[in-house]
């Protein structure tokens, strides 16, 4: 944790591991009550990266950085100086860290994080990065969705399953295309009224998120926040399946063991999700980014849900506990 020079605030580096390789992690720049739940934080969500690597099979540890914003407005200039201040922060970890774009940050933020250091990922194609991550943590969620319906259905086809989408964001909404061209029968839902006319532009019924939720669908996809299954939703759902970009899911580990019970297959967040991570990888391989290749790696995860369902089905236990010990023995098979 160091105080910038420049702006005069905080930036955290937060290196969880580096076993598996250099610890990737995106950088988020959030108003915190104080330093302690900021620490907080890129510790938590650094354990959460090595997790989230280890599983997707990728050469990476976990990190994450984080910017504390002030209680008030940041000026444009200010900005400017903290994500400076932050490359330097990056820079002194020579390389353990490397960092990405996560809330509250941008690819436009890498190119000023950029001038600081040469640890950093994400940056725009024409700059010889990945650029935007959204586009493959859609197609990984999608991945995660078809393993999912051949498990429950016995088929990858989604011609005619209806499927509810919450959340029409970055991700959902290219998720909900992908799906919609695919045949898909959607229901989407989302909190701000103005996505509407994208739902209308695809076919898709717009509902209210609670009805999205519940409804008696093939397959729920959460992707707005995280926290959606807790103790008195998944007793609500019709769903056989939930499979989603929202990252936390979960309110706590014990949902999974709920969702199992209830015979609902849920693919863990953090496994279908990793699509955008899986990208950024790519770039640090030694031929450099090729889109076609990030491409066919993001689509594994389909194949690593398969190991997981595999595993949970053959020991009577949750996604969740087997995804875990899938990156477990990973890590431990490293270190
Ligand atoms: P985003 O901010 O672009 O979109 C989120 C959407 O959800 C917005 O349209 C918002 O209005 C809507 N929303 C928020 N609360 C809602 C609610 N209660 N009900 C219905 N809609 C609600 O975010 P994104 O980049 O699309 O990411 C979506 C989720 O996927 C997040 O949880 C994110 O952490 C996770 N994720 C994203 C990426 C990525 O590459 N962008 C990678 C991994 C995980």
């Amino acid at each position: 944790m160091r105080r910038g020079r420049r702006s005069g605030l905080y930036t955290i580096v937060a290196v969880h591991s580096t076993v598996l390789g250099p610890a990737l992690g995106g950088c988020r720049m959030w108003r915190y009550d104080d330093s302690r739940a900021a620490v907080r934080d890129a510790l938590r969500l650094s354990r959460a990266m090595t997790y989230k690597s280890a599983v997707a099979g990728l050469p990476l540890g976990g990190g994450k950085g984080v910017i504390m914003l002030p209680p008030d407005e940041l000026a444009a200039r200010k900005r400017t100086d903290v994500l400076l201040d932050f490359g330097d922060t990056v820079a002194a970890l020579e390389g353990r860290y490397v960092t990405a774009e996560d809330v509250g940050t941008s690819a436009r933020a890498m190119v000023t994080i950029a001038k600081r250091t040469r640890h950093v990922t994400g940056l725009a194609r024409s700059r010889g990065g990945s650029g935007d991550p959204s586009p493959y943590t859609a197609l990984g969620v999608e991945a995660a969705i078809i393993t999912s319906c051949d498990r429950v259905f016995g088929t990858t086809r989604l011609k005619d399953r209806s499927i509810a989408l919450i959340g029409l964001g970055n991700v959902g909404r290219r998720l909900a295309a992908s799906l919609a061209r695919r045949g898909a029968r959607l229901l989407v839902a989302d909190i701000d009224p103005a996505k509407r006319a994208f739902a209308d532009s695809i076919g898709a019924r717009w509902v209210s998120g609670e009805k999205a939720l519940t409804a008696g669908v093939d397959v729920v996809a959460p992707c707005a926040l995280g926290g959606m299954l807790d103790h008195e939703t998944v007793p609500a759902l019709q769903a056989p399946i939930v499979a989603g970009a929202a990252n936390n899911q979960l309110a706590d580990d014990a949902v999974a063991t709920l969702l199992a019970t209830r015979g609902i297959l849920w693919a863990p967040d953090f496994v279908a999700n990793a699509g955008g991570i899986i990208n950024i990888a790519v770039e640090l391989e030694p031929g450099g980014y090729d889109p076609r290749r990030a491409r066919e790696r993001v689509r594994g995860i389909g194949d690593t849900l398969s190991v997981i369902f595999d595993d949970a089905d053959a020991i009577g236990a949750s996604p969740l506990t087997t995804a875990m010990e899938l990156a477990r023995r990973r890590l431990a098979g490293a270190g």
